[in-house]
């Protein structure tokens, strides 16, 4: 039988895991890998990357591929993670400050179309204090427009996914589901204040 020795680097491994604490408010250093989230997780299996081993990749203080994982990207902020945990850490949190921190640090994020989605989703929040469908959507086929020119993916590929945006726009519309009102939130600017204290956010 032959032992893998796994090398730890404990100050990056330190500064990384504070980091992610203190930027998700989740305790990772509660975490005794019991893998009881692993078991619940919907996007474990085809990530192949599941909750505690996210935690794990952290704790050993590996940036790089703490960044750049399909769990980051997949996640469905399900919280069944959390809701199985003994020690209440919420994976989803985690994940959402690993975006963030995967921006900041220029990394090419895995799924370029839910990076999208986050972007503009939180840059719709905070001008409207929630999201309004009409700018949010623009604002993200713009984005997935723009990329699909630069990679020349040519205007077929474009006008394809307009067609299909449109089309889901149409459903949408039928259901009642995407409004033209720009409804904003009555205490704005406390949105806006919280925007600017997470100094990370796309302020807008
Ligand atoms: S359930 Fe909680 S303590 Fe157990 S491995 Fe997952 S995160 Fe860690
Ligand atoms: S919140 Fe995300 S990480 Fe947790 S179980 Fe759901 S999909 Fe998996």
């Amino acid at each position: 039988m032959s032992l893998s020795v796994v090398q730890v680097d404990y100050k990056l491994s330190r500064s990384l895991i504070r980091e992610v604490m203190d930027r998700s408010g989740q305790n990772l250093l509660a975490c005794y890998q019991c893998r009881r989230c692993a078991a619940g997780c919907p996007v474990g299996d085809e990530t192949g990357v599941t909750p505690d081993r996210l935690i794990r990749t952290i704790i050993f203080g590996d940036r790089e591929k703490a960044l750049s994982n399909l769990l980051v990207w997949k996640c469905v902020a399900c919280y069944t993670c959390g809701s199985r945990c003994p020690n209440n850490i919420q994976t989803a949190r985690i994940n959402e400050a690993l975006k963030e921190m995967g921006k900041e640090d220029h990394v090419e994020p895995l799924l370029p179309a839910v990076a999208a989605f986050h972007d503009n989703f939180m840059r719709s929040a905070s001008h409207f204090g929630r999201i309004n469908e009409i700018e949010f959507m623009g604002l993200y086929e713009l984005q997935n427009t723009k990329r699909e020119i630069k990679k020349g993916g040519g205007w077929k590929v474009v006008a394809g996914a307009l067609k299909s945006s449109a089309r889901l726009a149409v459903s949408m519309m039928k259901k009642k589901r995407l409004h033209f009102r720009l409804n904003r939130i009555r205490n704005l600017s406390e949105i806006k204040r919280l925007f600017r204290k997470a100094g990370n956010g796309p302020g807008g």
